[in-house]
């Protein structure tokens, strides 16, 4: 199969071209519901695979270190264009490596080591680089965070506010990793005000949801929207930053200089597709398919007595809280691999267990709406967990192997994007 889709990989290096093959294999076979991955399509993986790869063009379109920019400059001034139009921003900046260096960029922006910033915490769903300790940025800058109230699962505004105006925070980052519901983008930005932050919607997770009109958007709430092209938006692994004009050179220079060299120009020109391809009628029809996936698979699965965080989803992302269950989430996820669905484990508000061995499992519909499967099939999806759960909890190895024959032969029959097809 890949010497003919990859044919000068597999003579040079057929070893390597031999990982990529079963990975092609894998992704195929696969129910992928990790809700941070998707499948891109073929053209933005063509693109990513381009000889763009083989310029240097530290600056920006019209504004270069080096020559021979004629092509690379269209490229990245379409990108941007595209992105301006898609969020309804005055300006954006598509160079950020990947999501974590992006939000790097936007303390070199906007703050000083020291400064107080404020995020969500990371178990209760926000991001690493929201200030968590572990994080550069929680290291480097003095991170307090905020949570989501016991038992409803949802984000306190009130407690966010006085805490805000407590703190006074230089930066104040909202939305995260496994957040199942809808941001108050306006709740945030009064506060943001109140207390004089920057604030960031950091919508890396459903920036996609957003472009396709299925999550309300941060633009003319926040001063900085900070997003992964790779998650609900369908792109290639990179970022962007998107702010009102005023940031606008604030922004750009922390990217570069500060913080980037050369800009991976292959990666501009994938996302310069993904946003064309985000533009379409079909994406709204897509990320709308998203959240109406989730919200019948977390239908399905509270059927099935699963304890769901929040008790639900409003968007493409659920969180399973399995403490419950005999079973954790690390034995869970990996019983779940080993049925051929792909999920994390990942800790749940006021988690008991340790972040490397935490009670809940983590999914989402962004792949599985990409490969065209609707809301008919989200109650096989929910019976195929229950079962892999609770084959787990038995060590029951011959109920997965079947779990995952059931899994395989579904998939087959709704070819991935991107995919060479079996
Ligand atoms: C995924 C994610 C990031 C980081 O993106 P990387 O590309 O993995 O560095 C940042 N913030 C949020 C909210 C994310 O979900």
């Amino acid at each position: 199969m890949s010497a003919s889709r990859h044919p000068a990989l597999s003579a040079t290096d057929p070893e390597l071209a031999s990982f990529v093959a079963a990975e092609e294999t894998l992704q195929a076979e696969t129910l992928r519901l990790i809700p941070s991955e998707n499948y891109v399509s073929a053209a933005v993986l063509e693109a990513s695979g381009t000889v763009l790869q083989n310029k240097y063009s530290e600056g920006y379109p019209g504004r270069r270190y080096y020559e021979g920019q004629q092509n690379i400059d269209r490229v990245e001034a379409l990108a941007v264009e595209r992105a301006k139009g898609l969020f309804g921003v005055d300006h954006a900046n598509v160079q950020p490596y990947s999501g974590s260096p992006a939000n790097l960029a936007v303390y070199l922006a906007f703050a000083k080591p020291g400064d107080t910033v404020m995020g969500m915490a990371l178990p209760m769903g926000g991001h690493l680089t929201h200030g968590w300790g572990v994080s550069a940025t929680g290291s480097w800058f003095r991170g307090v965070q905020y949570g989501v109230r016991p038992g409803t699962g949802l984000i306190d505004y009130d407690a966010v506010r006085d805490q805000a105006l407590a703190e006074r925070p230089k930066i104040i980052f909202c939305g995260g990793t496994a957040l199942p519901r809808t941001i108050d983008f306006a709740a945030f930005a009064s506060i943001a005000e109140e207390a004089g932050s920057v604030l960031v919607a950091d919508v890396a997770h459903i920036a996609g949801l957003i472009a396709g009109g299925a999550h309300p958007s941060p633009a003319g709430h926040v001063d900085v929207i900070s997003t992964t092209t790779h998650k609900t938006l369908r792109g290639p692994r990179g970022a962007m930053l998107m702010c009102r004009e005023e940031h606008a050179k604030a922004i750009d220079k922390a990217v570069f200089p500060g913080l980037q060299g050369g800009p991976h120009n292959q990666t501009t020109a994938g996302i310069a597709v993904a946003l064309h391809e985000a533009a379409q009628p079909a994406f709204v029809s897509y990320a709308h398919a998203v959240v109406a996936n989730a919200k019948a698979l977390a239908q399905a699965l509270l059927e099935r007595g699963f304890d769901l965080v929040s008790g639900g989803t409003d968007n493409h992302l659920i969180l399973i809280d399995l403490t419950g269950k005999d079973v954790p989430g690390k034995v869970a996820a990996k019983a779940l691999d080993r049925a051929g669905i792909v999920v994390n484990y990942n800790t749940v508000p006021f988690d008991t267990r340790k972040p490397f061995d935490p009670s809940g499992i983590r999914i989402g519909t962004p792949s599985l709406t990409s490969r065209g499967l609707s809301t008919e099939h989200m109650p096989q999806v929910a019976e195929w967990i229950a079962r892999a759960v609770d084959a787990a909890a038995k060590a029951d190895e011959s109920a997965l192997a079947v779990v995952r024959a059931e899994v395989t032969a579904l998939m087959s029959a709704f070819p991935a994007p991107g995919l060479p097809l079996s």
